[in-house]
């Protein structure tokens, strides 16, 4: 069997989806692997590390035309599947929810797609979360990169000079990537608040040595897959209003709710902002989403009255060492526990619950009913 992993196409995507560190399970069991020329490009990785490993190098053309599996941190276009041959796989994060074409065409071109964003939340399967994995170093990210558009430092400090009282963070939503950014926010030195609907999240909040903010909201809860449940009007109303008290006494505020498959909510309007210090910051990880924010742009930064709202897109890829690593071992994962040695062939057993949630297409057939 050939894997040949490719090079994402959007400059902004610095990630790969194989790593240096990762691809030795791969050939112990007599895979070959190709990689698109220059894929360790912006990691830093050259071309020539992964060809003394065992790795052949080749043109994206190569790859797409020759490949068995072609791993993919990004949907291809349909002019790139028309290039697959039938039979093929394609498995990495195609973005589903925006790319009906690329699942109708791998249909009517037989060629297997596997989404690792329809990863079940089961335990065996956490090993294979993309979602968690990129999440994470995103919380991460995010607090970073608002402290340093902060005028104040994060923590507090007695000096001779003075004391320096601590930055307050308030993170929205406590997610994989909320519970990061907390506790970046916390080693940091800052004080920290956090919310969700999901009222099961509290106690990780403390546990980190952060504060849940309470807010009743009548009715929420979460879905079998632990997302949130969207909330209607009258109860995202009623979050903003309480809400906004927090966000007047913070200095950076994040925002990481998000609900799956469709649009994140608005959750901090320009009447919230107004309120707000000059000089705070409120980073938007919803951003590519929707976003949380009113006015968030993605890759920009827009100032009203002094408060500077940040979006930015790709997030994981500002540590792209570190995301590739994790992203590189998640795709490994999957395909090691399906990779049968007798056949050399991945082995589709739509009786595995991972299978049957992330292979989106199988022989001509979109086997997921959302896409049907
Ligand atoms: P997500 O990215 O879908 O959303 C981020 C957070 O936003 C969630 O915590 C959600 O509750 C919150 N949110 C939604 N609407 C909100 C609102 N109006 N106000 C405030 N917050 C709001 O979520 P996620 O990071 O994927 O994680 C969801 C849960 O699933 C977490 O508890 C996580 O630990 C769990 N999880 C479990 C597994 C597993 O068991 N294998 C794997 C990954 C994540």
């Amino acid at each position: 069997m050939i894997i040949a992993a490719l090079k994402s196409s959007n400059p902004l995507d610095s990630r790969s989806p194989i790593h240096i560190d990762t691809v030795k399970r791969l050939l112990d069991l007599g895979i070959e692997i190709w990689f698109e020329e220059d894929i360790g490009k912006a990691m830093n990785i050259d071309n020539k590390i992964f060809e003394d490993v065992g790795l052949k190098k080749h043109s994206r053309e190569n790859c797409l035309k020759n490949a068995n599996l072609i791993i993919t941190n990004q949907a291809l276009d349909v002019s790139e599947i028309k290039q697959i041959k039938s039979n093929s796989t394609i498995l990495g994060m195609v973005n589903p929810f925006n790319n009906k074409d690329l699942i109708n065409s791998c249909s009517d071109l037989e060629i297997n797609l596997v989404s690792m964003e329809f990863i079940p939340r089961i335990t065996r399967a956490q090993k294979m979360d993309v979602l968690s994995s990129q999440a994470n170093l995103a919380g991460y990210v995010a607090v970073i990169e608002s402290a340093k558009h902060l005028s104040s430092a994060l923590p507090m400090m007695m000096t001779a000079a003075g004391t320096l009282k601590p930055a307050k963070v308030f993170v929205i939503g406590v997610g994989v990537a909320g519970l990061q950014a907390i506790a970046t926010a916390k080693r940091l030195g800052a004080r920290v608040e956090a919310f969700d609907t999901r009222d099961v999240v509290e106690e990780q909040v403390n546990s980190l040595g952060a504060k849940f903010v309470k807010i009743d909201l009548g009715e929420t809860g979460e879905t079998d897959q632990g997302y949130a449940k969207e909330l209607t009007e009258d109860q995202i109303n009623k979050q903003k209003e309480l809400q906004a008290k927090v966000c007047e006494r913070s200095d950076i505020v994040i925002t990481t709710a998000q609900l799956f498959g469709r649009p994140a909510p608005l959750l901090i309007d320009s009447k919230t902002i107004d309120k707000m210090n000059p000089g705070s910051v409120i980073f938007d990880m919803a951003v590519e989403s929707g976003g949380n924010v009113e006015g968030s742009e993605a890759d920009k930064i827009i100032e009203r009255n002094g408060v500077k709202i940040i979006g930015i897109s790709n997030l994981a890829s500002k540590v792209s060492n570190h995301a590739s690593l994790a992203l590189s071992n998640n795709y490994n994962n999957w395909i090691t526990d399906f990779y049968d040695k007798e056949t050399a062939q991945i082995n589709f057993d739509f009786e595995d619950e991972i299978i049957k949630s992330s292979v989106l297409v199988f022989e001509g057939k979109i086997k997921n009913e959302r896409f049907q």
